[in-house]
Parts: C-alpha cells; structure tokens; sequence
C-alpha cells in the first residue's frame, strides 16, 4: 500500500510539502514557504524522511528547507538548473535530479521531464507506472519554458492553482498589452519566471524594455547553461540582454521615468527595484503599475492593488482547465489529488471536470 499526506499544498494556495510513503520508503515532496503571511508546513510528529525532492526553485516549494534538520537531514534532490540558479541561497542541496530522464532515489525509481513554469522546474513520477505522478508548477504555455507530456501512474497531484480558470495566454497577453498603456509602464515579476518571457514579448512587439540586475542574471545564468538544450532560446535570451536597457540602482528617484515597459522582481514588489519603483509610481500616479501574478496577502502587490493604485492582469504560469483537461485524459489516473486550490474550488473543478476519482482530504492511499 502507498500513501500521500498533503502536510501542505492540499486545500488552500499554501507552500507545497507532500509526504509520499511508496515501496517502504519516505520521500518528502517539496519544503516551501507562503506565498502567503510565511505559511510553513507543519512537520510535528513526521519523523525521518529518506530524501526532500524539489520540483522547482520558487519559495512557495523551496522556502523551508531550512526544517531538513528536523527530518533527520536526508539528502535533497534538484535540477542541475535549480541548484545553479539558487546558489548562494540557504539551500543546501546535495544530490541532482534529471531535467529529463530517469534516476534511483532512496531504491525508487524516479523519472522527470521539464514542467515549463520556471527554469529547471520538473515534474517527476516515483516509483513507475503503478507509482505517483507529481507535477509540481506546471504550465504548457510557455515559450522559454517549454513542458514536455507527463508519465501516467495510477496516482496523481497536480497543479490546480487557477481552478476552473480557462483564458489562453494569448488572450492575456491581449489584455496586458491593452493594460500597460504608452507611457512608463511597471511590471514586478519574478525573475526565474514569467519576468523574461513577458520581455521577450514586449520586445518583440517593438516595446522599449528595461530589466532589473536580477531578470539579467538569470538570463545570464541560462544562456551559459551547459545543457540547455534549446539554442532558439539562448538566441532569444542573448538579444532581449542586447536590446534591452539594464536599470539604473537611482531609476525610483529620477525627475521623470522613461516610457518603457521596466520589468523588476520581486514580483510583490516587496523587494527589489519593484519595492521603490512601486512607491515612487502610486505616490505621484505618473506611470502605471501592473501585477500578473499571485497577490499575496499583505504585500505591496495586494495592497496596491486593492486601493486601486496597481492594475492586474494575469499571465498564465499555471495549467488553465484545457491544459488539466488533457492532462487528465492522457495520464488517466485512478486517484486525483488537485493541489494549490481553496477546498470549495476543489469541488467546482471536480464538479466541472466530471472527476469522480478526485480527493476532498488531505490524504489518500491506493
Ligand atoms: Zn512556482
């Protein structure tokens, strides 16, 4: 009998933390912390796991690893493209997963594949065909991230964030462009993300476009990565770094911003050229700001918004209910957890999906 025990991640858009039972092992799924008020998973009482596996660098799925020393400090797995990106962080990983292929952990049989969303995010089936399959983010809309189709197992968690959501990426790129007006233009993002895909378009519809240092290292990072695999990519990456302008450390207290699309972690605007250059915008109200992201609670992106100083206007990084749809028929699972939702959004994604073989508590075996 396997088991998976949503600590975190099941019922509500909290950190990801899956504890996964399989073939006499304990395998930890992810260890984040937020996106909200610093949610943590509780572990009281879980005892030693065998390893933490990590399905992509964002701190809702990373924001924790801090606890492995209340797990008995199992190894940590990631992506070679994970590792880099986070290093000089308080991560310590020890061991690489594949970005696409097969490996052992802990004597399981593990098998990954990119999940778009982020760099170096994987989804990973543990313990083959009669095993689980765990998305982790997971998004097919991506141009610089691509996804490739998941294995099928008998047991599923994926990534349910946007619920019965179902506006393409093209239609929101539509209604960004329409959003983000002529003049100088914010848009806090999150660098290892959809900051450098929303460039990327900008540029290419002829947008003059300026990054922040931390959008650039990334950029920088990929480029130079041994194993990326995509040489269009690096092409595309190489010429936004060209063509774009970097941002000055005193941009937030220039006499006049420039009429361009400046896109900035963090994506809250808590941090990073987003935090002064969003004060500086909604204290005089010339230029606008646009989030397209989670707003988190208590944060500069929620507060902006809900006084009306920021607009919103999202840009996909999770799967739409086309991309769950075809998930579900292709993987055909006989048990279906859907992770990152509130509970009664559960029910209206199982309602509308006809999916008589998802879960409504936090755990389940089979
Ligand atoms: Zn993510």
């Amino acid at each position: 009998m396997n088991r998976l025990l949503a600590l975190s991640g099941f019922g509500a858009k909290g950190p990801a933390c899956f504890l996964l039972e399989i073939e006499g092992r304990r395998l930890l799924l992810d260890l984040g912390e937020g996106p909200d008020s610093a949610m943590r998973p509780g572990l009281a009482g879980i005892g030693k796991v065998d390893a933490v596996l990590i399905s992509h660098l964002h701190h809702d799925h990373t924001g924790a690893l801090d606890l492995v020393s209340k797990l008995g400090r199992p190894p940590v797995f990631a992506t070679g493209l994970t590792r880099s990106l986070m290093e000089g962080s308080h991560a310590a990983f020890s061991c690489t997963l594949p970005l696409s292929g097969g490996t052992e952990v802990a004597g399981i049989a593990i098998e990954t594949g990119p999940a778009g969303h982020a760099p170096g995010a994987v989804w990973m089936r543990i313990g083959g065909p009669e095993g689980l399959l765990y998305t982790g983010d997971y998004s097919d809309e991506g141009r610089l991230f691509p996804a490739t189709a998941p294995l099928p197992a008998r047991a599923l968690v994926f990534d349910a964030s946007y619920g019965v959501a179902d506006v393409s990426l093209a239609e929101q790129m539509a209604g960004l462009d329409a959003a983000i007006g002529d003049g100088p233009c914010l848009l806090p993002a999150p660098p290892a993300g959809r900051g450098l895909e929303m460039a990327l378009h900008f540029m290419d519809a002829g947008r003059r476009v300026m990054l922040c240092p931390a959008h650039r290292r990334v950029a920088e990072t990929l480029i130079a990565w041994e194993s990326s695999p995509d040489k269009d990519v690096a092409a595309a990456l190489t010429r936004l770094l060209r063509c774009s302008l970097p941002l000055d450390p005193g941009i937030a207290s220039q006499d006049r911003l420039p009429d361009a699309v400046i896109i900035a972690g963090t994506a809250d605007a808590a941090g990073g050229f987003a935090a002064g250059l969003a004060t500086r915008i909604a204290a005089d109200g010339v230029g606008r700001i646009v989030f397209t992201g989670h707003l988190a609670a208590e944060t500069p992106a929620r507060i902006l918004t809900d006084e009306g100083l920021a607009g919103f206007a999202r840009w996909n990084v999770h799967p739409r209910l086309a991309c769950v749809r075809a998930l579900l028929a292709a993987l055909r699972p006989e048990i279906v957890m859907a992770a990152f939702l509130e509970a009664d959004a559960v029910g209206r994604l199982a309602r509308t999906l006809s999916g008589e073989n998802f879960v409504f508590q936090p755990s389940f075996e089979w």
